[in-house]
């Protein structure tokens, strides 16, 4: 089993990239983001607790985030492998995380940080939220919160992978299918 995770600030593609890389590798695509959503949709108890949330741009309390994972953990036993999209997000959640696959026997195996700069990031998710109707991605100032948010809580968690010495960087500013290959070439080895 190969656990992985894509990180990299809001906009830098990590829901996209995903999905090509199980297309390819038949991973389970384990997004918070996603999950949150779902929740807010089906109009569950969860979903009314966490909307606010995500509309501001603030994260979601890492119990909330733990619990929506570890759930998704126990439901797919047989996985080929994880890949974690937008967790963790703070170190809690890292620490947690580590605990967990530690108990599998299949600890993490790589994290994949995509660089893109911030106004390329800020431009897409503007882009965004006009087509996905996503409040969060409606206008700059949110964004900026959520990119000021990602440097002070999430780069501790890239700093953390890669003092493991579990971390890759790939640039995602052009074509999502050409940091497929870059992203290809770093898993042959491990794959
Ligand atoms: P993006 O990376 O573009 O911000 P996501 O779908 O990953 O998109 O996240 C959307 C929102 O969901 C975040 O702004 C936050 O409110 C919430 N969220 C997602 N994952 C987490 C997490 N691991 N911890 C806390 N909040 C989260």
């Amino acid at each position: 089993m190969l656990n992985i995770i894509i990180a990299g600030p809001p906009g830098s593609g990590k829901g996209t990239l995903a999905k090509l890389m199980i297309e390819k590798f038949g991973f389970v695509h384990l997004s918070t983001g996603d999950m949150l959503r779902r929740e807010i949709g089906l109009g569950s108890p969860l979903g009314k607790e966490v909307e606010s949330i995500l509309a501001k741009g603030d994260l979601v309390s890492d119990q909330i985030v733990i619990s929506l994972i570890s759930n998704s953990l126990k439901a797919n036993p047989g996985a080929r492998g994880f890949l974690f999209d937008g967790f963790p997000r703070t170190l809690t959640q890292a620490k947690v995380l580590d605990d967990f696959l530690k108990k599998t026997g299949h600890p993490l195996k790589l994290m994949i940080l995509l660089k893109v700069d911030d106004a390329v990031c800020e431009m897409r998710l503007l882009r965004r939220g006009g087509i996905e109707n996503r409040p969060d991605d409606t206008d700059s100032e949110k964004i900026r919160h959520r990119l000021a948010t990602y440097y002070a809580q999430t780069v501790p968690v890239i700093d953390h992978y890669k003092k493991q010495g579990k971390f890759v960087s790939v640039d995602n500013s052009k074509d999502p299918e050409h940091t497929l290959n870059q992203v290809s070439k770093c898993l042959k080895p491990i794959l």
